[in-house]
């Protein structure tokens, strides 16, 4: 049994569509700024190589992780956080 996946965290793409990470938000965050660095440091290879290394060393099934990544758009590791759209980051209106 897994704990603490209950609900997973809801990714927006461009196009609108949504999909349910088995990961949570805060695990999602973590693993785009893994990519984020490994990308500046070393290039994305067009593998998905620096996400299933972040989903070993957070125990995350990496086979539901790829699937959901892949079923998004992001079939490398750049394409994870060019093809979602960030939840709840819009400018607040100024009043
Ligand atoms: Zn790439």
């Amino acid at each position: 049994m897994e704990s603490n996946q209950s609900s997973g965290y809801i990714v927006h793409t461009w196009s609108g569509r949504s999909y349910r990470l088995p990961i949570d938000r805060d695990q999602f965050s973590s693993l785009l700024s893994y990519v984020d660095e490994m990308i500046a440091l070393h290039g994305c290879d067009n593998t998905l190589q620096h996400a299933e290394t972040w989903a070993r060393a957070h125990k995350v099934a990496w086979f539901k992780l790829n699937r959901s990544l892949r079923s998004l758009g992001g079939f490398c590791d750049c394409e994870i956080g060019l093809n979602t759209v960030a939840d709840g980051e819009e400018e607040p209106e100024d009043w």
